[in-house]
């Protein structure tokens, strides 16, 4: 469980430090487009994707996942950013 949920409305600037200390980011902050809610999405992975898809949906080769914490939806990251 990640620790927004484990501790809600708990320091979110102590969470924000700790994240980019991290460097490596395994939450992400954003609007999901699936339930309509700004929260918190949790790193699942990257996806690679085929020559042809790319070339058809015009994406990135690879992309990450992010589940978000309120529907439990996995989107891509160019999703997210929409
Ligand atoms: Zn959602």
């Amino acid at each position: 469980m990640i620790a927004c949920t484990a501790l809600p409305g708990y320091s979110l600037n102590a969470m924000r430090w700790h994240r980019e200390a991290r460097r490596q980011p395994r939450e992400l902050f954003a609007f999901c487009p699936s339930c309509g809610q700004h929260g918190w999405f949790t790193f699942r992975g990257v996806q690679h994707w085929s020559e042809a898809v790319m070339a058809q949906a015009g994406i990135p080769q690879s992309t990450s996942l992010w589940t978000c914490e309120h529907c439990l939806s996995t989107l891509s990251e160019p999703a997210l950013k929409r």
